[in-house]
């Protein structure tokens, strides 16, 4: 099968080439730059002849997929990953609500005039149910041009819901399947320094190396968490399940997690680095899984037969490739 991988250069992205090659797919990514596709060549090199590249440089730009969907033969599938995740836009507005929002509507109209053999896009959402842990995260545009944390948690609810309007009022031949995971840790498989290091990433990277707060253990403002080789896992899961399709799911690891465990993990497995806080061993995060009750992943197991990870397995192979991260 054919696909269409947007925003490849990205943590979550590289994850998805990596179980898409190894799966016999033919893969076309998009990425901003020459300099990505090099290092997505080079990185998968045993591969070239299953990549395919399209530089699409401003996802806010009407038409900016049109090229890249076009295919011969035709494309079968798309998966559109490419999203701002990071809190520090210099204008909300231009640089994370529009490319979310303008980026997913653009890839889904592409689809629908140029590549009439789509049969699925799979969407990279999100799980930021923000602190209300209802379905969909009831924010408006307003709130999120408030501040960065909400106007990302803003970009990737209206980018959802837009999908879902473009289906309704389109009604394309192709069906869609959204994916909510929560925060996404794992090891590290595109080009990274310590410096351009993902969003999710940086969170254990700090806890690692004691650059938080006082040399506190931080407070973990999500408590549910996916292994990035099980949220990549999904997005295959997503293409091959008919039964997914029009569907969202919640792609969360089983229970819950705090900063406490991540460093008490940390602790265990790397007992020479010094600067990994200690704060109350064990103590964990003081809620039950029960009080997070829409915090709920049965259906992905159901539907998408998808199982997760522990915090240990995704702990220790992320710490070691951030050990050895450039600066
Ligand atoms: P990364 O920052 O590693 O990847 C983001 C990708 O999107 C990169 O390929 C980046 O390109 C591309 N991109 C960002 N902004 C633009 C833009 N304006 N125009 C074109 N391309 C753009 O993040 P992740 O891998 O963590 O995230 C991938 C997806 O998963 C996103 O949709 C994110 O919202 C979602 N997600 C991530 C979570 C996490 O905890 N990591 C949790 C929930 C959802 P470039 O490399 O050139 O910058």
């Amino acid at each position: 099968p054919r696909v269409l991988l947007t925003g490849a250069s990205g943590f979550i992205a590289a994850h998805v080439l990596d179980q898409l090659l190894k799966k016999g797919y033919w893969v076309r990514a998009t990425v901003r730059s020459d300099r990505k596709k090099q290092e997505i060549l080079s990185a998968n090199a045993q591969y070239v002849s299953q990549l395919d590249f399209a530089i699409v440089g401003d996802i806010s730009q009407p038409g900016a997929f049109d090229e890249a969907v076009k295919a011969e033969p035709g494309l079968d599938y798309v998966v559109h990953t490419a999203s701002p995740f990071h809190f520090h836009p210099e204008d909300i507005e231009r640089d994370i609500l529009k490319p979310a929002v303008q980026g997913t509507l653009g890839v889904l109209q592409a689809a629908k005039k140029f590549a009439p053999t789509v049969k699925r896009v799979v969407i990279t959402s999100s799980g930021c149910y923000w602190t209300s842990w209802q379905d969909w995260n009831p924010i408006t545009w307003e709130q999120a041009l408030a501040e960065p944390v909400g106007a990302y948690y803003g970009s990737k609810t209206f980018a959802e819901k837009a999908a879902y309007e473009f289906l309704d009022n389109e009604k394309p031949s192709f069906d869609i399947v959204t994916l909510n995971p929560p925060m996404v840790y794992g090891p590290i498989l595109n080009a990274q320094t310590a410096a351009s290091l993902n969003e999710s990433n940086t969170f254990i990277y700090n806890i690692l190396t004691g650059k938080t707060d006082d040399g506190k253990v931080p407070k973990t403002g999500v408590h549910i968490w996916v292994d990035v080789r099980d949220i990549a896992r999904a997005h295959i899961l997503a293409l091959e399940t008919p039964a997914a399709s029009n569907q969202r799911f919640l792609i969360k690891a089983d229970g819950i997690y705090s900063a406490q465990e991540i460093a008490d993990v940390l602790r265990k497995h790397f007992p020479e680095q010094p600067r990994i806080p200690v704060g109350t061993p064990g103590a964990g995060l003081g809620l039950k899984d029960n009080d997070i009750f829409l915090a709920d992943n049965s259906k992905s197991k159901e539907v998408l037969g998808m199982q997760y990870g522990s915090l240990e397995e995704m702990l220790i192979p992320l710490a070691k490739d951030l050990l050895a991260l450039k600066e």
